[in-house]
């Protein structure tokens, strides 16, 4: 075994079904006494119900959540949670809202509680990127880190099943690239494994029977591990080629992670073949092939072109993928990641 140096980052975490009912404990539990509920438009019904549960601690409702987490946006929710005399924020929603939860408690000092409505992991990472005039910065840092989280699979019956397999692979992306990270260690390499599995089991079930809450409690349980996988140790090729295709063309966050898994996942198979092999393992022995075909059979998209990315902008994305180097396991050739995208592009099986 490799030797590892392994900060865990501290958690509370309430999962079950129905558990999202006891948010007024918590917050009383961490010493607040009123409570903004964060939420993005779409979930403003929802975010209403939690705020109604909070009693004489409910606080109100911003809803004004969006992708990326815009400091204009934030500004907005800091005059909200101080005119409504708020000390404590409930984000109730996916990686938006969290990430707006966390913009707003890194200023304002606010109890932070997250309610995960996806699979995307913000929750249990001590990160927070965000935007400004078009600019996306990140800071990581101990304090990001919610104060408690709460996973109910009975909030997450409603998230439509093309979200739930994008946002699912997304979650696997993590654990994925967690496995080969230089500073990986034997806990996140099981919980890497372990939530590569659920979400294996879970997704196929979500597709088909998006309500079974059994298969949304599992999904939630992977998304969760892969969430930690994220928080605990350095990203590669994968997640950064993300952030550029968001970041300089506007990509969808999770769809743009379903597509591009299987094509980063072949780039680095050969020189981390050893710690990958035993997730291949789960997809047939061709790590790459066999997530293509996963996602294929969940019915993810599978072409960049599909979301609206012009060919032209190829080169590009692979010049901006090349142009801060960062380390991956196998060397940044600007050749091959070019071919990458060509064929995450077009939408072709890798290999
Ligand atoms: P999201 O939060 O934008 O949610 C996607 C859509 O699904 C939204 O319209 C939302 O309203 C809706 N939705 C969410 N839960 C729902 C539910 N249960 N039922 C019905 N609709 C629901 O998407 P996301 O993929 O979860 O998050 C993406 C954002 O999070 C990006 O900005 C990304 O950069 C950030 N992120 C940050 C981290 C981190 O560690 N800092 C990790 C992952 C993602």
């Amino acid at each position: 075994m490799q030797a590892f140096t392994y900060s865990a980052n501290p958690a509370h975490i309430v999962f079950g079904a129905g558990s999202s009912k006891s948010v007024a404990d918590e917050v009383r539990r961490l010493g607040g006494n009123r409570a903004l509920v964060l939420c993005t438009p779409s979930q403003e019904e929802n975010a209403r119900l939690i705020n109604a549960q909070l009693g004489e601690l409910a606080g109100g409702v911003f809803s004004g959540a969006v992708m990326h987490t815009p400091l204009e946006i934030t500004r907005q929710a800091i005059d909200v949670y101080e005119r409504t005399g708020a000390d404590c924020l409930v984000a109730f929603g996916g990686g938006s809202t969290i990430g707006l939860g966390k913009a707003v408690a890194h200023r304002t000092n606010a109890v932070q509680i997250a309610v995960a409505t996806t699979y995307a992991g913000s929750e249990v990472t001590p990160i927070l990127g965000e935007t400004e005039n078009g600019v996306k910065t990140t800071v990581r840092d101990a304090s990001i880190l919610p104060d408690a989280v709460f996973y109910d699979p009975e909030l997450t019956v409603d998230l439509p099943v093309s979200t739930s397999v994008t946002s699912g692979l997304n979650a696997m992306a993590h654990a994925i690239e967690g496995l080969y990270a230089r500073d990986r260690n034997p806990i996140t390499t099981l919980m890497a494994l372990e939530g590569v599995q659920s979400l294996k089991e879970a997704l196929p079930i979500i597709a088909d029977r998006p309500n079974n809450v059994d298969a949304r409690s599992n999904a939630l349980y992977g998304a969760w591990l892969c969430g930690n996988v994220l928080g605990s140790v350095g990203m590669a090729l994968h997640h950064k080629l993300c952030h550029t295709l968001g970041g300089s063309f506007g990509l969808p966050h999770a769809e743009t992670h379903a597509i591009l898994l299987p094509h980063t996942t072949a780039y680095n198979a050969r020189l981390a073949a050893d710690v990958l092999a035993p997730a291949a393992k789960l997809f047939g022995d061709d790590l790459a092939g066999g997530l293509y075909d996963f996602a294929e059979s969940i019915g993810a998209p599978l072409a960049l072109k599909e979301l609206g990315l012009a060919e032209a902008n190829l080169d590009r994305a692979a010049d901006l993928a090349m142009k801060n180097a960062y380390w991956n396991p196998r060397t940044l050739e600007r050749g091959a990641i070019r071919g990458l995208l060509q064929c995450a592009w077009s939408g072709d099986r890798p290999g």
